[in-house]
């Protein structure tokens, strides 16, 4: 087998395989949406340096297997317009593109089709990813981000290190209204039941435990219901899956607006590196939040940042999953060992 770096062609998106001398490089595109031209481009380096097949990765990346240590710089070169395409052009990403990826680091930028397709959508989710692409590569940090357009959350934002949603604070004109009591049966069914119809016939709303879905203003045949022009995220922090802890990330932060939401992103680096102490470990960032402490990330990641008026942040977060390490669901309590 030739000599290679394993370690260094790993921080340049190239993934060692299970067989030897043989590396899966990884294509990024922050939003998971391009034009249809770059798949000639994924045969191509499929066909020449792979094994012919490519996987679409789990986090929507193009993984191309098979790939010799050899080949890397020409592939490389050959995937330069492609990697201009999407992180400079798209993203404004500033980075030479001429020698591959500089960093795995953060991984893929993952986001629901939201606005460009999906009638649910409250946001741009392709716009949201290219900004904050823009805000977190290249750096050597691992950080997981997903954006889902609305509260359905497609995109499992609550199992991301930090998942971001699309919300909307609809606006009531009870002069339009009609009483027919299709938004009530909606939420009602499909989201949080926060609407009722009041003895005057117009809708009261417990704005509390209203998700920001949008389904209200959907169903309204009137237009009684409508979205305010401007649109509004929440964060969740630190869910994630696998062997450490699987756990639903929680709720950092709601009713945000996009500035917000932009200046907290762009303060994850400078966390990371504190977190870490300078050091890029592989390190969910779910982790690194553990090891600060919520309230010392609270004070990192809300640095600097001009919340709006309607933001509304979490004093603490509970993390209270400890059902796989127990197989609770699987043995009887009294099998377990330390369990009498
Ligand atoms: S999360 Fe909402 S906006 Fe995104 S695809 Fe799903 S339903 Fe559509
Ligand atoms: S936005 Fe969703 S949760 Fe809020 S009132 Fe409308 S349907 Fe209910
Ligand atoms: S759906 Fe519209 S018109 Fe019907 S009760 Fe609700 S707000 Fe009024």
């Amino acid at each position: 087998m030739e000599d290679c770096n394993i370690k260094e062609l790993r921080q340049l998106c190239y993934r060692q395989s299970k067989v030897p001398g043989e590396f899966m490089l990884q294509l990024r595109c922050a939003g998971n949406y391009m034009d249809s031209k770059w798949l000639e481009m994924v045969q191509h380096v499929c066909q020449t340096w792979g094994d012919g097949n490519f996987h679409i990765g789990t986090r929507l990346t193009f993984d191309i297997p098979g790939i010799k240590a050899k080949y890397v710089p020409e592939v490389n070169a050959y995937i330069e317009p492609f990697l201009y395409e999407m992180e400079c052009n798209m993203c404004g990403v500033e980075m030479d593109t001429s020698k591959g990826y500089p960093y795995i680091g953060p991984r893929n930028v993952v986001a629901c089709i939201g606005g460009i397709h999906c009638i649910k959508a409250n946001i741009n989710t392709q716009e949201m990813a290219h900004k904050i692409e823009k805000l977190i590569y290249p750096n050597p940090y691992h950080v997981k981000i997903g954006i889902g357009g609305c509260p359905n959350d497609c995109v499992k934002a609550q199992f991301q290190d930090i998942g971001i949603v699309g919300v909307t604070r609809p606006v009531y004109d009870a002069s339009r209204c009609i009483a027919c009591g299709a938004c009530v049966k909606k939420c009602q069914k499909v989201a949080t039941g926060v609407l009722e119809m009041n003895d005057q016939g117009t809708i009261d709303k417990d704005t509390c435990c209203c998700v920001g879905c949008g389904e209200c203003v959907g169903i309204c045949p009137t237009g009684a219901w409508s979205r305010q022009e401007q649109v509004f995220y929440k964060i969740y922090i630190g869910g994630r899956s696998g062997k450490q802890f699987p756990r639903m990330g929680k709720m950092f932060a709601n009713w945000l607006s996009e500035e917000a939401v932009l200046q907290i992103i762009a303060n994850w680096p400078a966390f990371s590196e504190w977190a870490l102490e300078g050091k890029a470990e592989y390190l969910h960032g779910g982790h690194l939040i553990d090891r600060a402490g919520y309230q010392r990330f609270k004070e990192f990641m809300l640095d600097g940042v001009e919340l709006n008026e309607e933001a509304l942040i979490a004093d603490n977060v509970y993390w209270a999953e400890q059902e796989y390490r127990s197989n609770i669901h699987l043995k009887p309590l009294d099998k377990h060992m330390n369990v009498k």
